[in-house]
């Protein structure tokens, strides 16, 4: 992004910071990450970045990281610079109601789509006017609302782009899904493996338990012809045909990711968003192990387990004899439920061998070479993040896309090996089963070494992808070169 062309058009429409991009996000942790990392690479090229989310995540972001002032002046980032911009979703701060994610959506609409337009106002009056603004998949509003203000804006999807293509061909009624008649058909999606019932996003299955999420993200698909472009973390070689495609029945699509990937010259500033502090231990932990041989679990930021299926796991850990590293993350304050209990002996039985924390720094641990393989949920971050480490993984997948990332990390990426596929079956997946995966997936056979090799194959594909003259390195300076075409239409 930082070739001459580019350099040259941002020149000419005034000084470097003249490009103001306003991001705003809804405030779950698996948006917010990808969100900061597109706002990073943006800066880092030049521009002025402003990112926003509801000031209750702000505070968590504020106490957990010790590395974003309250102050919102922009601050210095590459060639560019980054600010963070919190506003009132008109609940106080510990209001429980938003455990009902149902009423939260609305209530953040009626309270976000007045602060959108206030703080493009504001924006405006004090001489840095919003040249674009991107939304993403929870808030498409957001795109509405820049309409009508006359501000261009994009979509950042956070989820694969398979994943974008079910909902949208459900949505636009294009192929039979299951349903109440039929609930175990399969589903054939273009360019794609057919898809068992279980192996759509789950939100789109009759049975499933979550109906105002098929709402939510269904949403956005209402507001696209308001998008001038989607931008995808994802990168072209992962899901090539599917992007082409999905480009031409829908909207421009630009591959950008994995956005966690770091370009080569950016700074060593760290930015970090989490909600919780990350426990910095971690690192010391992995130093004291031999290469490959650590099992990293965790299952994101929302995914809270039975405490039998916690059960499992541990007994699971214990009998494997493998060296693991845990997050059994606090469940939420607004949630009631109870924190997960351990069996009895558990840390003295497993003693050097492993280590629980609440939350990592997932990054870091991915990219340590002792870490062997990753049990996730599937989440699409989790997912991008381990491929692009190259880190094979364990599929325990819950529901939502995550049930679809399994498949294709299993089936089509050929990185992982199953331990479930979702809520869906039902079942408390037993510590026999636990213990005969991580043997596998760690044992050094044939189906470990093959897992491992595909994986090294995709990191370096992600690599190329975000290094200059990589895929998505180009198609973020298009982005970039498309917003000044725009503005410069526009004055
Ligand atoms: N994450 C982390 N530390 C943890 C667990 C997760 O930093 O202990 C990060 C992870 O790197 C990813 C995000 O939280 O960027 C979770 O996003 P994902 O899409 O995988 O799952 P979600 O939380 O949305 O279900």
């Amino acid at each position: 992004m930082n070739t001459e062309k580019s350099r040259k058009q941002i020149k000419k429409m005034g000084s470097e910071e003249s490009l103001h991009i306003f991001m705003v996000t809804f405030p779950g942790q698996g948006h917010v990450n990808p969100f900061l990392r597109l706002a990073k690479r943006l800066a880092y090229s030049g521009l002025l970045v402003t990112l926003s989310a509801p000031e209750y995540v702000g505070q968590s972001i504020r106490t957990a990281n010790n590395n974003i002032s309250d102050d919102d002046s922009p601050r210095p980032l590459g060639r560019g610079s980054i600010r963070f911009e919190f506003f009132d979703d008109g609940w106080s701060l510990d209001e429980p109601k938003r455990g009902d994610l149902d009423s939260y959506l609305g209530q953040l609409e009626v309270a976000g789509r007045e602060n959108l337009v206030r703080m493009i106002r504001e924006h405006e009056e004090k001489g840095r006017p919003v040249s674009c603004l991107i939304s993403n998949p929870f808030i498409p509003w957001a795109s509405d609302v820049a309409g009508s203000l006359g501000v261009p804006s994009a979509m950042l999807w956070v989820q694969s782009c398979a994943s974008f293509s079910a909902y949208y061909h459900f949505y636009k009624n294009l192929v039979p899904f299951p349903s109440e008649n039929g609930p175990e058909i399969d589903v054939q999606l273009p360019f794609m493996p057919l898809l068992k019932h279980d192996e759509i996003p789950s939100f789109l299955h009759p049975s499933t338990t979550y109906p105002f999420l098929k709402r939510a993200i269904l949403d956005q698909y209402k507001y696209l012809s308001k998008l001038f472009c989607i931008l995808m973390d994802t990168f072209e070689e992962l899901e090539h045909e599917n992007v082409e495609y999905m480009s031409k029945i829908c909207r421009p699509i630009k591959t950008v990711g994995p956005l966690f990937k770091e370009l080569e010259n950016s700074s060593n500033e760290t930015i970090r968003v989490d909600f919780l502090t990350a426990d910095n231990s971690c690192g010391e932990f992995l130093d004291s192990k031999a290469q490959g041989t650590v099992v990293y679990i965790s299952f994101g930021s929302v995914v809270y387990l039975s405490q039998e299926q916690v059960e499992e796991i541990a007994h699971g850990l214990l009998s494997s004899g493998v060296s693991f590293l845990w997050v059994l993350k606090p469940p939420s304050p607004e949630s009631g439920r109870l924190p997960h209990v351990l069996p009895e002996g558990f840390l003295e039985k497993s003693g050097d061998r492993g280590k629980i924390v609440q939350w990592s720094p997932q990054e870091e641990v991915l990219a340590h070479r002792s870490t062997a393989c990753f049990v996730t949920h599937c989440g699409w971050n989790s997912s991008t993040e381990a491929l692009a480490s190259g880190v094979p993984v364990v599929a325990f997948p819950r529901w939502g896309d995550q049930v679809t990332d399994a498949k294709f990390l299993v089936d089509v990426f050929k990185v992982g090996m199953r331990l479930c596929r979702g809520e869906a079956e039902g079942r408390i997946v037993p510590r026999e089963e636990v213990e005969r995966c991580l043997r596998a997936a760690t044992g050094g056979g044939p189906e470990a070494a093959e897992m491992k090799e595909n994986a090294l194959k995709w990191k370096k594909a992600a690599a190329e992808a975000v290094a200059e003259g990589g895929t998505s390195y180009r198609n973020m300076q298009d982005f970039v070169d498309e917003i000044v075409r725009i503005r410069g239409l526009r004055e």
